[in-house]
Order: C-alpha cells, then structure tokens, then sequence
C-alpha cells in the first residue's frame, strides 16, 4: 500500500535490520526498541488490524505465531519473550500495518 511504511520495508523500498523472512512474513528490529531485544513480525500484506481477518488472513497470523515460536531462540529469546499486537489509537499503534511486537532480551514487568 502506498505510503505505508512496513510495505515500503517489506518492498525493501526503506532498509531494516531484518531476521527472518519467508513468503508471507518479514521479521526485523524495531527502530526504537523498548526492550533488550525488540523485534516487529509483519505479514507481506498490507491490512491494519485483527478486526480485517478473514479466514485466509487467520491462517496467515496463526502462521506467523508459529514461525515465531519455532525460530525464537534463534533471536535471543530462549529465557522467554512478550507478544504484543496495539490494535488502534488508543492502544497506542502508530502503524496502521499488523505488526506483532517481540519483546524480550530481559526479563519484562507486567503492566498496562
Ligand atoms: P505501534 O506503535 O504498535 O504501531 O508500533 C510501531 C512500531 O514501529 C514502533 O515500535 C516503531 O518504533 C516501529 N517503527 C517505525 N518505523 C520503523 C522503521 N523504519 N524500522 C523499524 N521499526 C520502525
């Protein structure tokens, strides 16, 4: 999608410290990480939130959850690690492009 920047980054179009990638996904680190290690799992195609999920689109996210537990330990991730997906404004995403935050790298506190 135009002007989007995680297509752009999927496209290669703006570089990323990229860690893993197939056909339906792209894994790279965030640029303003706010954990030791703080990593962005995106699908290839462009839709915003879970609320745009589709029974193909559900296939892709499960997907992803599973590649990313099959290859954390690879990124450093082996004592544990936090999935969050900020669904909207108030939950604070600035990217209207899915995007599964991988925290980890240190042991995190819960919160809000
Ligand atoms: P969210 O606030 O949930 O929408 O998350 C968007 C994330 O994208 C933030 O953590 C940003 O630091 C990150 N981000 C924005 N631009 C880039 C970029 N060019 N490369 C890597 N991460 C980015």
């Amino acid at each position: 999608m135009k002007d989007c920047i995680f297509c752009k980054i999927v496209a290669g179009e703006i570089p990323s410290a990229k860690v893993y990638e197939d056909g339906e996904m792209l894994v790279f680190r965030d640029i303003a990480p706010v954990a030791n290690i703080h990593l962005l799992a995106v699908p290839k195609e462009h839709f915003a939130t879970v609320a745009e999920l589709d029974d193909r689109r559900a296939a892709l996210a499960g997907g992803m959850l599973r590649t990313i537990g099959a290859h954390a330990h690879e990124w450093g991730l082996e004592g544990g690690y936090r999935l969050v997906v900020n669904q909207g404004e108030a939950a604070g995403q600035t990217v209207p492009h899915l995007h599964i935050h991988i925290l980890g790298g240190e042991p995190l506190p819960w919160g809000k």
